[in-house]
């Protein structure tokens, strides 16, 4: 069974409640004489203002968040009564003793939250919270907030800031509630967690499943609001290298504590392009003046992690234990600047070597460049056998025997640091190529020549060898361990764009900019910067 006291209470605001109210008395005055009609629309009305007079006083007067015996004992009543049910039936399991037990403490927590926040509420000194100056013309008004255990009612005290001009409630900065934001904090957070790891038309579903009640354009709301908070947070946080005395301060707080053995860090660094809705609507227009409408467009990331946090699962399966991420619509330049400061905090001032692993792309390098002039860089080494396939395949034909016997001393020569030999059968090759196949192959010897520098993989491949001939030397055992290629930026952009690369996708570059802001959050293991509350749990790496 379940108890009166303890099923959910109406939901209405007050000012809902007074609607009714007046709605009621109206249908009632119409059948009446028009002065029983007044007289009858006058009591209700000031019924009502003592109704709410007299709520505002007990919920301003409450002290102490507690339950009445009354409400534990029908809560107890009622968890029995549940707990009986499931014992009646052996084919219920502990499912729904979970299910069950969950319920009937919900209105119980919903009562205590409702009468701990009121209690905060009215221990909050009643003066400008931006000002600090006295608040004039103090009033009192409900509202009603969403929480994980339902519908709060609470009563906050406000008045105006002659000062600021502006009308404030102090309560609702100590309870941490957005002006117009009708979620807790708790709910906030739990939304942009859900919108940022999938479409909030499945958050919404896996919310109800939770027991969480969130609307779908609520939830998309909220999860915008807590974008546009993490990007303020990662404003303030990259900001604070815009001195060199902050980066030198920095580095001695990095610095403190016992000294680290030689470490590697290594970045790696991609790209991926998303579609937003540019000149949405415009397309035929655009179309007729010759003009292609662009909806693709590039999203920068990069990864950074220490050598030495990297290891494998029981199944041989590599895995990072910490790693940093960086990922942005807004150009190289904002992701330069992200990834040096993910850097930073990830160990660039004291690593023993830098390693800068990526692809051909020219803005990568010239990023790696400006802002890691200390680093290696190494080209990844399964692009630069990709691009002699293709050269292959263009000159003796997809997956004929000649391309493979072509190609296969040359993959030989990349692994053996010969780089220039590769160039020279390059060359060699051309003059038999039609004008075509010239053309493409003279864009690939310039990308091995751009790139000589950076194919530096025989130590490493060595010292995997001798390591797994039990021959390693000192010297060869950590180099065994260094990436020939970049696998985990590859994966990290592929797991992004599984939530934002879906099939009928659309964006805006503020949206989806405050969504990555978000995830990036969330994997960098700093999801609490976004609310206290939500103190971090290790970030999904
Ligand atoms: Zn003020």
């Amino acid at each position: 069974m379940t108890t009166s006291s303890l099923t959910r209470p109406p939901v209405q605001s007050s000012r809902q409640l007074r609607r009714a109210q007046t709605r009621k008395a109206t249908r009632a005055a119409t059948r009446a004489t028009p002065e029983a009609q007044g007289r009858r629309l006058t009591e209700i009305i000031l019924d009502a203002a003592s109704a709410q007079a007299a709520a505002a006083a007990q919920a301003t007067a409450l002290a102490k968040a507690q339950l009445a015996e009354a409400e534990v004992q029908a809560w107890l009543k009622d968890m029995d009564a549940r707990l009986e049910v499931i014992f009646a039936h052996p084919e219920q399991n502990l499912g729904e003793i979970e299910e069950q037990l969950a319920r009937s403490v919900k209105e119980p927590l919903r009562l205590l939250a409702q009468r701990a926040a009121q209690v905060k509420a009215n221990a909050v000194p009643y003066h400008c919270p931006e000002c600090q100056g006295p608040l004039k013309q103090q009033r009192d008004l409900c509202r009603t907030i969403y929480s994980r255990f339902g519908p709060l009612t609470i009563w906050r005290r406000y008045g105006f800031c002659p000062r600021c001009g502006q009308w404030h409630f102090p309560a609702d900065y100590a309870l941490g509630l957005g002006r117009k934001a009708p979620a807790s904090p708790y709910l906030q957070e739990v939304s942009a967690l859900l919108v940022s790891k999938m479409p909030a038309e499945q958050a919404v579903l896996v919310a109800q499943r939770l027991g969480l009640d969130l609307s779908r354009c609520g939830l998309h709301q909220e999860a915008h609001r807590q974008g546009l908070k993490a990007q303020q947070w990662r404003t303030q946080f990259v900001g604070q290298l815009d001195t060199w005395e902050q980066i030198q301060q920095l580095g001695r707080a990095a610095a403190q504590g016992p000294p680290a053995p030689p470490f590697t860090l290594v970045i790696e660094i991609d790209a991926w392009d998303i579609r937003e809705r540019d000149d949405w609507g415009k397309t035929q227009q655009l179309r007729q003046q010759g003009k292609k409408p662009e909806r693709w467009h590039w999203v920068y990331m990069a990864t950074v992690f220490r050598l030495d946090h990297r290891g494998q699962t029981a199944g041989q399966r590599a895995v990072l234990t910490q790693r940093g991420y960086a990922a942005t619509r807004l150009g190289v330049e904002a992701l330069s600047a992200q990834l040096y400061r993910e850097a930073l905090a990830r160990g660039l001032g004291q690593a023993q070597l830098v390693l800068v692993i990526a692809d051909g792309a020219l803005w990568i390098w010239n990023l790696a460049q400006d802002r890691f002039p200390q680093a290696r860089q190494r080209l990844d080494l399964f692009h630069a056998e990709e691009h002699l396939w293709a050269v292959a395949h263009d000159v003796y034909g997809r997956g004929t025997p000649e391309a493979q016997a072509w190609v296969a001393p040359l993959l030989q020569q990349i692994r053996d640091d010969q780089t220039v030999a590769v160039i020279a059968s390059l060359a060699e090759l051309k003059p038999r190529l039609l004008e075509a196949q010239q053309k493409t192959l003279q864009t690939q010897i310039e990308y091995f020549e751009h790139n000589a520098a950076r194919m530096k993989y025989k130590e490493v491949l060595q010292a995997r060898k001798a390591c797994q001939e039990g021959k390693a030397t000192e010297e060869q055992k950590p180099l065994a361990n260094h990436p020939v290629g970049s696998g985990a930026i590859e994966s990290a952009c592929r797991q992004y764009q599984c939530r934002f690369k879906r099939t009928g996708q659309f964006w805006t570059t503020p949206g989806d900019e405050a969504l990555m802001c978000l995830e990036t959050l969330w994997r960098n293991g700093r999801w609490h910067q976004l609310d206290p509350h939500a103190r971090s749990q290790a970030a999904l790496n």
